[in-house]
């Protein structure tokens, strides 16, 4: 069975009873056209497993006063357990002031400080929704993180930051021994070589090549980016930060984009709005 049919078999037992299904809003600020597309394919999955969900979209101009107050109303509102905004926001708008006034048992994306605080401690919170789902994945495939060499490559505090914390922490999937690289780090490919899990959160198309991964080694690859593409009708594809061609015959398992990380960021967002449904 898959996650989101786990999903879905929850919410029907848990609205047995007449209750309302969870409830997930969305904020989206202005026209970027991958975050049209991202958080479109989060407002379809919840209809997928049965969830409710509002789409509130807003002017690029909007201040970030107007946009304060759209979170004030969805902290309040109590038929919604969770909302994201979708970031990058326009520039006009300090995403900081944002992340901090969105409610910490609401903040399903597992952005707030409160959050990635008690996600440090160890304690129960919800988790940035892309590392959580490369956790979750790591499991499901049975992948051993225990004592293993695992370089992160990118230190966002959304995906490389929080995914290193998660990899070094006790537990399963974690126990690794965890590097943690950026754009400063001398001698990145050295590094990437010694991985037996390399996880590229990066932002930039194909960079982690062939020859800078290990016989063997589990390859994790965040990165959403758009190339040109003339023969595409869209005129662009997407590719990831890792160089599918060159690392996939070396890697003993590898993540595709698009695929892989992308759809678990979104499921791992259902299970946090489901965990504060049942919170609530
Ligand atoms: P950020 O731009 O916030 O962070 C990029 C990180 O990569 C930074 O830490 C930066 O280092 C590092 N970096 C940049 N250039 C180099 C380099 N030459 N060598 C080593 N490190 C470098 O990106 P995000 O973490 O938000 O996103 C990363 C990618 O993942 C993007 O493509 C994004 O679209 C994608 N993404 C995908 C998601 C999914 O659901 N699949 C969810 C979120 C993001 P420094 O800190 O020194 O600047």
């Amino acid at each position: 069975m898959t996650i989101k049919e786990e999903i879905k078999e929850q919410v029907i037992e848990l609205t047995k009873d007449g209750s309302r299904p969870p409830h997930l809003a969305a904020v989206l600020v202005g026209d970027d056209p991958a975050s049209q597309v991202y958080v479109r394919n989060k407002v379809r999955s919840c209809e997928q497993v049965g969830f409710g969900s509002s789409l509130i979209r807003k002017n690029a101009d909007t201040t970030e006063k107007e946009l304060l107050e759209i979170v004030d109303e969805l902290n309040k509102n109590p038929e919604i357990d969770g909302f994201i905004v979708q970031l990058p926001l326009p520039a006009q708008i300090n995403e900081d002031n944002i992340t901090l006034a969105i409610d910490p048992s609401k903040d399903v994306d597992g952005f707030h400080p409160v959050n990635f605080g008690r996600m440090i401690q160890g304690l129960p919170c919800y988790l940035p929704a892309t590392p959580y789902g490369i956790m979750v994945m790591l499991e499901r495939y049975g992948i051993e993180t225990s004592g293993k060499e695992v370089v992160v490559v990118g230190r966002s505090n959304i995906v490389g930051k929080p995914m290193a914390i998660l990899l070094g922490r006790k537990g399963n999937p974690g126990n690794a021994t965890v590097t943690l690289c950026h754009s400063r780090t001398k001698d990145l490919a050295e590094h990437c070589r010694r991985a037996d899990i390399i996880v590229a959160a990066i932002g930039k198309a194909d960079f982690i090549t062939g020859d800078m991964v290990k016989e063997g080694a589990v390859v994790i690859d965040v990165g959403i980016n758009r190339v040109d593409d003339a023969t595409r009708k869209r005129g662009y594809r997407l590719v990831g930060d890792v160089n599918f061609e060159s690392v996939s015959p070396k890697a003993s398992f590898i993540t595709p984009v698009p695929g892989g990380v992308g759809p678990m960021t979104i499921v791992s967002l259902m299970q946090n709005t489901l965990e504060a449904y049942k919170n609530r």
